[in-house]
């Protein structure tokens, strides 16, 4: 390989960084890809989004691109037999309180796409699917979107396979750490400097690194002196409680073919809170609806949210008040008939959110060699199958004109009151009230 071959070094190992690797290892066997992770990609436990017994998978948007998009990640996970044992088209049953019915509707017909859905009534939509909706809140609806194809994935179970299938084909996996990036005196990136003194070099730095992400762009510049290295307001990061019961063998059998539920509300009200159905285990999983950052000091005088700072970001040490968080998730969508479940299992979820909820796929602006390619923003998972691919095309200029705008490092960003999804808490503010609502 001459000195001029492109490689690669990967700082993420969760979707955007896996489907990375996958892409570019097989359009490009013989080039160097390296990923690194602080964990370990068959970690019993890991801190990334992309690391979960399941993720909702489909392709009801509101926005063409990324309903496009979606189809086509579908297409791979409903046909490759890499991808296919990973999901279950169990349908899904979105509770709207706006247009959204409609406007999912409206995409699949001028994306020529036919498919089993459709917009029914609260009364219809109560008796389907054996009645398990019918005591949920419907305040405010308009109408429930139900569409037969779309469904889960075996979230952790896929991006294990997924990694495991590019390592086979000559991908190398670090696990370390990374603390600060490496530039030439032309102010280039380099590579990475991991926390145990390591350094990894490549002709392309690739930034995949989820919620951790503005924190390493900040060291990056307290390090180097480059202050435009900084995310600024462009990527925040949030965290959002899930919870889950074990249901007994009998109501296993009720729930055991449910679709993904979902309760979505406007943006004035807040974001859309989900339910997925049972795991093999009998394991059901919600979300709950309040989602926030961790706005602390990450360096002196330097404040940005970003996940807490123990190396497992505390994700399992989860407080008295988002535990009730999903406790009204349950309410909204069960009532009583999920008013006796225990809840088990808590784990707080760390993502990076921009304020459209678009991704970035982008060059950093800041210094040549240096690529960003992350923020799903609490809906990036279900493009897993094809990330990749575009982030190739953006390494290689070959984004179209819609997507590099949408996707760009910089460009014009609505306010975040418009956006439903967008981390309107402090986690600080919301563990501040336990103590008081208990008195
Ligand atoms: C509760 C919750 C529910 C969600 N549900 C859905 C859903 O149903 N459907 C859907 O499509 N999407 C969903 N999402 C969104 C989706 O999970 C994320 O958008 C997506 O997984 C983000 O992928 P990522 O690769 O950017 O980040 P991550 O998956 O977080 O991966 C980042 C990786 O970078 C590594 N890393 C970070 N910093 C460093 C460092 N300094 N050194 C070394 N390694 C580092 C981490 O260890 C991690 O492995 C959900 C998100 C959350 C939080």
């Amino acid at each position: 390989m001459s000195a001029s071959t492109p490689s690669y070094l990967i700082v993420g190992a969760g979707v955007f960084g896996a489907s990375t690797a996958y892409h570019l290892i097989k359009k490009y066997p013989d080039r160097q890809i390296t990923i690194v992770d602080q964990d370990a990609y068959d970690a019993d436990s890991r801190v990334a989004a992309s690391w979960d017994w399941n993720k909702v998978v489909r392709a009801d948007y509101d926005d063409i691109v990324y309903c496009q998009l979606a189809l086509e990640a579908q297409d791979v996970f409903k046909s490759d037999p890499l991808w296919k044992p990973f999901f279950h088209e169990t349908g899904i049953f979105w509770i709207c309180r706006s247009d959204y019915a409609q406007e999912v509707i409206e995409n699949y017909r001028k994306l020529g796409r036919q498919a089993d859905l459709q917009a029914v009534s609260i009364e219809e939509a109560k008796k389907m699917f054996g009645g398990l909706f019918e005591d949920a809140n419907y305040d405010g609806v308009k109408e429930v979107l139900v569409n037969k194809t779309s469904g889960w994935a075996q979230a952790g179970d896929a991006l294990r396979a997924v990694t495991k299938w590019s390592l086979e084909q000559g991908v190398k996996y670090v696990t370390a750490k990374v603390g600060g990036l490496t530039f030439d005196e032309s102010g280039r990136c380099t590579g990475v400097e991991t926390e145990d003194g390591g350094k990894l070099s490549a002709s392309h730095t690739i930034l995949s690194t989820g919620a951790y992400t503005a924190k390493l762009l900040e060291q990056a510049a307290h390090k180097s002196g480059n202050n435009e290295l900084r995310a600024g307001t462009r990527i925040v990061a949030g965290g959002i409680t899930t919870g889950m019961t074990t249901l007994t063998e009998e109501s296993y059998k009720r729930f055991a073919n449910m679709p993904v539920g979902v309760q979505g509300y406007t943006a004035a009200y807040g974001p859309f809170i989900g339910s997925l159905p049972p795991t093999k285990d009998r394991e059901l999983k919600w979300w709950g609806e309040k989602i926030f950052k961790n706005t602390h000091e990450v360096l002196p005088g330097r404040f940005v949210s970003a996940p807490p700072s123990e190396p497992d970001y505390n994700q399992w040490n989860v407080p008295g008040p988002l535990k009730q968080d999903i406790d009204h998730a349950n309410d909204v969508f069960y009532g009583k008939n999920g008013a006796e479940w225990k809840m088990e299992k808590h784990r707080v979820c760390w993502d990076a959110f921009t304020t459209s909820s678009d991704f970035i796929i982008s060059p950093h602006a800041a210094a040549k060699g240096l690529y960003v390619a992350t923020c799903g923003s609490f809906h990036g998972y279900k493009f897993f199958p094809v990330l990749g691919k575009y982030v190739i095309q953006m390494l290689e200029d070959e984004l179209t004109p819609e997507h590099k705008e949408k996707w760009a490092w910089d460009r014009e960003r609505p306010a975040p009151s418009l956006n439903p999804d967008w981390p309107r808490f402090e986690m600080a503010d919301l563990l501040d009230s336990w103590p008081r609502a208990k008195l």
